[in-house]
């Protein structure tokens, strides 16, 4: 089974979870921009020293080195059938990058996925991990300008998705396996065949 997919919500919001599970029924990949940011950082890579700092602060790491990151993960054969990315886009530039990165290779998305998830149940999640995973970019500032950053720079990106007529708006609260459902019923909502779990054929 094949899907190029997109997660999209605010910092906090669950899609590193909600991916992990949705690229497993799918036998795809989950690509988090952010993940591949902090393995560079933690292995002192020139890439991860370059990004430490905007990391650190909650900003956005430029488009033309988060473009071209991800341009090479795509290139890897593990993506070539399908993918879902996690944190990516975030710009509108990158949303431009992307389409034209998978128009090259007659591909597009199938669906964009949107968790929706109040702000205060949001800062509250990530107070959590910071004391849990001791995340360097989860400090109480840090948080909260990574939600406004999410706001100014992302929200935006639904609206070009939605005109698109690729976005599937999910709840984001409640259980994670109940999230994950509704993921899977807003994607057969759209005629899109969600492979049976596994055991369950
Ligand atoms: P969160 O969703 O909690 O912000 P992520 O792991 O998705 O966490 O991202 C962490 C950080 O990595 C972001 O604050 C940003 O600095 C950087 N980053 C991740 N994806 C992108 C992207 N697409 N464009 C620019 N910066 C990014």
């Amino acid at each position: 089974m094949t899907g190029r997919f997109l997660i999209i919500g605010p910092p906090g919001a669950g899609k590193g979870t909600q991916a992990a599970l949705l690229a497993g029924r799918f036998g795809i990949p989950a690509i988090a921009t952010g993940d591949i940011f902090r393995e560079n950082i933690k292995n002192e890579t020139p890439l991860g020293l370059e990004v430490k700092s905007i990391v650190d602060a909650g900003d956005y790491v430029p488009d033309a080195l988060t473009n071209e990151l991800v341009k090479d993960r795509l290139a890897k054969p593990d993506a070539t059938d399908g993918f879902l990315l996690d944190g990516y886009p975030r710009t509108l530039s990158q949303v431009a990058f992307l389409d034209a990165l998978l128009a090259q290779e007659g591909q597009k998305l199938d669906a964009v996925i949107r968790l929706v998830v109040d702000v205060e149940v949001v800062v509250e999640r990530l107070r959590k991990r910071a004391a849990q995973q001791g995340r360097s970019d989860d400090t109480e500032e840090a948080i909260r300008h990574r939600q406004e950053v999410f706001k100014r720079e992302t929200a935006p990106l639904l609206e070009v998705y939605e005109a698109a007529g690729l976005l599937v708006t999910i709840d984001g609260i409640g259980e994670v396996g109940e999230i994950a459902e509704r993921i899977l019923d807003g994607l057969r909502s759209r005629a899109i065949e969600v492979p049976s779990a596994a055991g369950q054929n």
